[in-house]
């Protein structure tokens, strides 16, 4: 019966979505220094998650990061560098066609086969191109050439992928038109700060609730792909 398929599938992007983000969050506060400290602070209690409790519902801006990177290490040792273009390869694909004759013009995933660099984009570039980078980038591109623009929160309009200098590529606007999330490796709620993020698969630096500025919205999920995705 159809309302019982619509039930499960709510049920599998929630359920399997949020354990994960319970465990991250459990093992942060086990084992990470920085959400040690803070949520033990704040009165956040393992395993947490009860929505009001804690300090801002346990959300931190992005802001309050700064300097503070060495202690998103796991204590067992790890990276302290953030990657800006997290999820780049697997959210490029959902949101564009790209196929390995696609000519990328600035930002592609790493194992891509044909990139250049916009200062070396050729005058008229042959084939399927696409040119993937920010606004100010994109503005040196000819108008004819595909684009899609990483965008922040603050840029954030109808097209592109949105990014963050921490948590990378958090997600992008599909055939839908809706943003969606980088479901299910970014897990994203509501918190009284914004829209909190989660990088449910990134053990080092660890990312857990952090609020990018400007993150405004609230998550819903998308009728044609039954996934997340960051409403209006
Ligand atoms: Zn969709």
């Amino acid at each position: 019966m159809a309302w019982v398929r619509v039930a499960h599938c709510a049920i599998v992007w929630t359920f399997g979505w949020r354990a994960l983000y319970r465990q991250v969050v459990r093992s942060s506060f086990a084992t990470v220094p920085f959400y040690r400290e803070r949520w033990a602070l704040h009165g956040r209690t393992d395993p947490v998650m009860v929505a009001g409790k804690g300090e801002r519902d346990g959300a931190v801006p992005a802001e309050e990061l700064a300097g503070r990177l060495p202690d998103l290490v796991p204590l067992a040792g790890g990276s302290a560098t953030p990657d800006p273009l997290r999820g780049l390869e697997i959210v490029l694909h959902q949101c564009a066609r790209i196929s390995p004759d696609t000519l990328i013009i600035g930002a592609a995933p790493e194992y891509h086969p044909r990139v250049v660099a916009f200062e070396s984009t050729p005058d008229e570039p042959r084939g399927h191109v696409l040119a993937v980078g920010t606004p100010g980038q994109l503005a040196g591109v000819g108008q004819d050439i595909p684009r899609v623009p990483l965008v922040t929160f603050a840029e954030r309009g109808s097209e592109g992928l949105l990014v963050d200098d921490l948590l990378g590529v958090l997600g992008g606007v599909r055939d839908c038109g809706n943003w969606h999330v980088d479901w299910p490796r970014v897990y994203a709620r509501e918190t009284p700060l914004g829209l909190a993020f989660t990088l449910l698969l990134q053990r080092s630096p660890r990312l857990v609730d952090i609020v990018p500025a400007g993150a405004s919205g609230r998550i819903a999920r998308c009728p044609q792909h039954r996934t997340p995705v960051i409403a209006a």
